[in-house]
């Protein structure tokens, strides 16, 4: 899926526009510039096209140095993008911030389309048409607050999409991508560094295999793989402000560009919101999984009960996804990520045929029925796996299913066939 990046200054209307784009309430609306958002992409369709939005609404460094700080978000978010969807405010006009973003844009040479919100009402149209003088082409007119225009506006968006993207590339064969994710300090740049030294001669020197300059081969267990946004990793940031939010872009487009992502977390240290929020990131983008408790070797017994009891209480969500217990400090248990990667992978690669499908959820309706909700009792009709790279499934049933019966009947799949390291999508079509 191609990505587009939703770039312009503060209190635009970015965020308005991306919840019209997916047609929620979802994304919380902020109008105080220098609120970090975490959730920064979103997929969207539309015209029958998916394309990942990416929000850089959220983030907006210290008021001074505002220009310089917004050029290099825009220049941030353009990299890792296909194409871009510029905001503007047609009531307030250009401002240095925008034409320090058009710079980047035309830089750039990426698909801009250009959209002059709060265009509520025809007399503002006028307002929008002298965008035409920032050479972007065509201003889009919309109001993103009620809609208007708004259809206009993704035709000519969906027009520019590029057929594959380039931040994700979808050849088949080749070594596996892998991406090494998790919050600051947890030893994701040790591990990088354990898993390629003495084997950078490796690099790019795989036959039929691009690799991006961001990504390195190794191999773990004698076996290849295509580490993710190895520069990302390697990156001593300076504690500019906004790096955290940059980190927080790398890893989300990280997740993106990976098939499964083996998720840091230091065992030493109590487990924390970071962490648990990077696993949603994986999940949630259909990623399959691997998590590593590094700096084992700091841990004792007393850590591993506490460990335990964290695991216990934090991440049950995540269960299905295999844990390896690792030092990049003494290299311990490193050879064993590869077997993990391999059977997460496997997981996310599962198909099950419509028949054994059928038969399963056969035997569920009959031994575990849905309970009977206003005096009808809905039932699953059939099922079928609409796709793998994750195991999706689409139930059709004869009314809507109570979300605790939709999670057994997930249990019920995994425990069925398996599954393991990777996430499950189960969408429920109810019969009108
Ligand atoms: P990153 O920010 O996730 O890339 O983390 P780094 O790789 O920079 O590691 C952060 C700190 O933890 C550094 O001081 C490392 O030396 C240390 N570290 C990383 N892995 C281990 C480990 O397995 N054991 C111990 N004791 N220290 C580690």
């Amino acid at each position: 899926r191609p990505v587009v990046a939703v770039v312009g200054r503060p209190n635009v209307g970015k965020s308005t526009l991306v919840n019209r784009i997916l047609g929620r309430r979802e994304a919380v609306v902020q109008d105080t510039p220098g609120v970090t958002r975490d959730r920064v992409s979103y997929d969207a369709n539309w015209a029958g096209r998916e394309f990942v939005l990416v929000d850089t609404g959220g983030w907006i460094a210290k008021a001074e140095g505002m220009s310089a700080h917004i050029a290099e978000q825009a220049e941030m978010a353009i990299q890792l993008a296909d194409a871009v969807l510029f905001v503007v405010d047609a009531k307030v006009g250009l401002t240095d911030e925008d034409e320090a973003v058009v710079k980047v844009l035309r830089r750039s040479g990426k698909p801009v389309v250009l959209a002059a919100n709060k265009v509520d009402d025809e007399r503002v149209e006028a307002e929008a048409s002298s965008l035409w003088q920032l050479g972007l082409g065509e201003p889009y007119p919309v109001s993103a607050l009620h809609g208007r225009g708004s259809g206009d506006l993704l035709d000519a968006l969906v027009k520019v999409l590029p057929k594959t993207s380039a931040v994700e590339p979808d050849e088949v064969g080749g070594p596996h991508r892998v991406a090494i994710v998790g919050k600051p300090n947890v030893g994701k740049s040790s591990l990088l560094n354990r898993l390629a030294s003495a084997q950078r001669s490796v690099v790019s020197d795989v036959s039929g295999t691009t690799v991006d300059p961001v990504d390195e081969l190794v191999t773990i267990a004698g076996e290849p793989f295509r580490l993710i946004d190895t520069a990302g990793i390697r990156k001593r940031v300076k504690e500019a402000s906004g790096s955290e939010y940059y980190a927080w872009l790398r890893t989300q487009a990280a997740i993106e560009r990976s098939e499964v992502c083996v998720v840091v977390i230091d065992a030493s240290e109590p487990i924390s919101d970071q962490d648990l929020k990077i696993l949603s990131s994986v999940e949630e983008a259909g990623r399959a999984m691997v998590v590593a408790f590094n700096k084992w070797d700091l841990t004792d017994e007393e850590r591993h009960r506490y460990l335990g009891r964290e695991i216990e209480q934090d991440l049950q969500t995540w269960k299905w996804a295999p844990t390896v217990n690792i030092s990049a400090l003494t290299g311990r248990n490193v050879d064993k990520i590869a077997k993990a990667v391999n059977k997460s992978l496997a997981g996310w690669e599962t198909r099950v045929s419509t028949g054994k499908l059928n038969a399963f959820l056969g035997r569920i309706v009959a031994a575990n029925p849905h309970p009977v909700r206003g005096g009808k009792q809905p039932r699953i009709l059939f099922g079928t796996q609409a796709q793998n790279r994750p195991p999706t499934f689409i139930l059709f049933t004869s009314g809507l299913m109570d979300a605790g019966y939709v999670r057994f009947v997930e249990r019920k799949l995994r425990e069925e066939f398996g599954f393991e390291g990777s996430p499950v999508h189960i969408q429920v079509r109810a019969r009108a």
